[in-house]
Order: C-alpha cells, then sequence, then structure tokens
C-alpha cells in the first residue's frame, strides 16, 4: 500500500515549522536561541519537541522501535492529526462502527470529515463485509477500538487481521483499554501491515489521566507525518518527567491491574444477583456495561447519593444500558449498598 497517496496534498508539501530545539539538537554551555528566561528550575526551558527519553523507555517496555512512537496530548491529539493528516476537508471520510468511542465522530465534525457509521454486530464484532463494501477511495481512516468503549469487549484478532489488511486506508486500532485484556496488542502486527496505527494511553492502566499522554505506534512513514504536523511542544516538560518517573516500576501497574481485575469480578457476581439487573455484559477492559429495568431512574437515584455512573441508555445496540467503571473496594462497595437500597425503595 502506498501510504503517500492517501495523504491529502497539502500535508505532503508542508514544510514544518522548525523550533529552537529542533535546529540545534546537542548539548551546549549556553542557550540563548529560543527566547527563554534564562533564570529558572529548569521549567523555564522548552521540553525536547521528541521526547527522546520517555520514547525511549516505551521503547523498552512495549517493544516497538522507537522511530515507530508519537506522543500526544492524549490519545485524542493523535485521533486528531490523523483526521488531519489524511483527510480532504469536504471530500473524505472516515469510517467507525457504533456504539464506539464518541471522539472518533466529533473530531471528524471539527474539521468537516465525513463519517460513515457501520454499527458493530449484536455480538458486538465488527461486521467486517459490511465495513469492506462501505469502503471506497474516500474511505481514509477505519476506527476500531479493542476493548471497545462503551461495550468493553475485545475485537476478535482474525476480524482485525482482515479489516488491516483489505481495508483501502488507514486503519486505527484503539487500545486505550489494552493493559486490561488478556489479548495480546496489535502493535506486533505493525511489521506487516504499512497501513496500521495502534494508539494507546496513559490515561487508564497507568493511572495518569491528569498528565494527558497518549501513544501511537505506526510504520515510520506515518509517524514522521505526525511529527510534521504537531505542535512543536505537545508534550510538557511536566508530563515528560512524571511519565518517565512512572516507567521506573511498571511492575506496580500490573499489580494494580490485577486488583481491579478482581475486583471487576467480584462486581459483576454482585451485579448480577440484583433482579432489575438484566444483562451484565463480558467485559475485557475496566468497566462494566449493565442492562437493567430502569436505566434513567436508576441514573438518577444513583446521583442523588453521590455516585456517577454513564448513562448509555439512548445509544444504539446499548438501550437500557448504563457503563460503570470499575473503582476500589470501597467505591465498589458502595455502590453494591445503595443499590441494595435502591432494591428496596424501587
Ligand atoms: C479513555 C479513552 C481514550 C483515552 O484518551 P486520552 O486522550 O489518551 O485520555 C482513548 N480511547 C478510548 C476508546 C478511550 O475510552
Amino acid at each position: 500500500m502506498d501510504i503517500a497517496k492517501l495523504v491529502r496534498k497539502n500535508i505532503l508539501q508542508l514544510k514544518p515549522y522548525s523550533s529552537a530545539r529542533h535546529e540545534f539538537e546537542g548539548i551546549a554551555d549556553i542557550y540563548l536561541d529560543a527566547n527563554e528566561n534564562p533564570f529558572g528550575d529548569g521549567l523555564n526551558r522548552y521540553p525536547d519537541p521528541l521526547q527522546h527519553a520517555v520514547k525511549t523507555r516505551i521503547s523498552q517496555i512495549k517493544q516497538v522501535r522507537e522511530s515507530r512512537i508519537f506522543l500526544g496530548n492524549g490519545s485524542d491529539e493523535a485521533i486528531d492529526l490523523l483526521i488531519r493528516i489524511f483527510c480532504e476537508p469536504g471530500e473524505d471520510h472516515i469510517i467507525i462502527m457504533p456504539p464506539t468511542y464518541g471522539m472518533y465522530r466529533v473530531a471528524a465534525d471539527i474539521s468537516d470529515v465525513g463519517v460513515r457509521e457501520v454499527p458493530l454486530k449484536f455480538d458486538y464484532q465488527p461486521n467486517v463485509e459490511g465495513v469492506l463494501e462501505a469502503a471506497d477511495k474516500q474511505s481514509k481512516l477505519l476506527f476500531l477500538c479493542s476493548p471497545n468503549n462503551p461495550t468493553g469487549n475485545d475485537i476478535h484478532p482474525e476480524h482485525i487481521e482482515k479489516l488491516a489488511g483489505e481495508f483501502p486506508g488507514i486503519v486505527v486500532v484503539d487500545e486505550a483499554y489494552i493493559d486490561f485484556s488478556p489479548r495480546k496488542s496489535c502493535t506486533k502486527m505493525l511489521a506487516d501491515y504499512p497501513n496500521l496505527v495502534v494508539l494507546q494511553t496513559f490515561s487508564k492502566a497507568w493511572g495518569m489521566a491528569g498528565i494527558r499522554l497518549g501513544m501511537a505506534f505506526a510504520s515510520q512513514e506515518i509517524i514522521g507525518l505526525f511529527n510534521k504536523v504537531k505542535p512543536p511542544y505537545n508534550i510538557s516538560q511536566l508530563t515528560q518527567q512524571r511519565a518517565l518517573k512512572a516507567m521506573e516500576h511498571p511492575e506496580s501497574i500490573e499489580k494494580i491491574v490485577e486488583k481491579l481485575l478482581t475486583e471487576k469480578e467480584n462486581l459483576a457476581d454482585a451485579l448480577a444477583e440484583f433482579d432489575f439487573v438484566e444483562i451484565v455484559h463480558h467485559s475485557d477492559a475496566n468497566f462494566l456495561l449493565v442492562k437493567v429495568e430502569d436505566p434513567r431512574h436508576l441514573y438518577r437515584y444513583l446521583k442523588d447519593k453521590g455516585i456517577i455512573v454513564r448513562d448509555r441508555s439512548r445509544v444504539h445496540l446499548c438501550e437500557g444500558s448504563l457503563r460503570i467503571t470499575v473503582g476500589t473496594p470501597e467505591e465498589n462497595r458502595r455502590l453494591i449498598n445503595t443499590l441494595e437500597q435502591y432494591r428496596t425503595v424501587s
């Protein structure tokens, strides 16, 4: 596949902004090149525009070459940049498979890029033939979320492989919840699929939604395009420092994930006991999609008791359902206690 043919012409021709830290990359004694304030504790300096130290560490942990890593201000920045790199406003479109993460559509809408929807099937797996039939030359991006938000399930790897092999554009696999899943990351497919982009984030298992750090893994060519269009200093110094610190002990994340998975099983079992709970969907993530008798009523009851869940009851294929994030053992216990009170009053 010729990736360059999929890229917007103005992006191919773009001469990117060249920042001071870009033009001089070595180590010097005195920096008088970036109009920074010379007084300060380090934060007076602009951060590394390509985040070399952070990427080196991510490269070791994820077993992906540094040249195949892009870092964004959350994965939401990577989603936005992908649309701006590949989709000509008013002409091209993306394909999404609802119910899924809302940002794909919003990012396309902001850029005046069309959205074709090929809904998931009733088992929440993709309609592979439907996607391939819906695709044409203007279908630049396919967004695939696994584990999927808000349904919680993994997309079967054979579906991902078929779509990556046969879709005529870029296939984006959003793995925001991959650390909770028994499935292996699609990063191992990068060598075989030049049109593949895998998104991950520090916002979920890593517990760092507040620092805003997302990762995109792709061919060196696609990473080059990301670097061409990104804002020069898109990852702050504070974010880079905190991410490096967290990655000193990646094994502590595994412990937390184990704990949350145990909590999820307990929560799922407890929820299934209530007679107003109709379905607790299987989840490969850190949340549960739960179909209940009167979702709006239950949502309001929980809210009045100080517990906020996500009401997905008006989303196609999620009718009647609430999405509940797995909390701490104390939080989950309070949720269950509150649901027991709800049962006696409703
Ligand atoms: C939470 C989430 C993200 C994370 O986005 P960030 O911008 O990295 O915080 C990405 N994709 C999906 C599907 C999510 O649910």
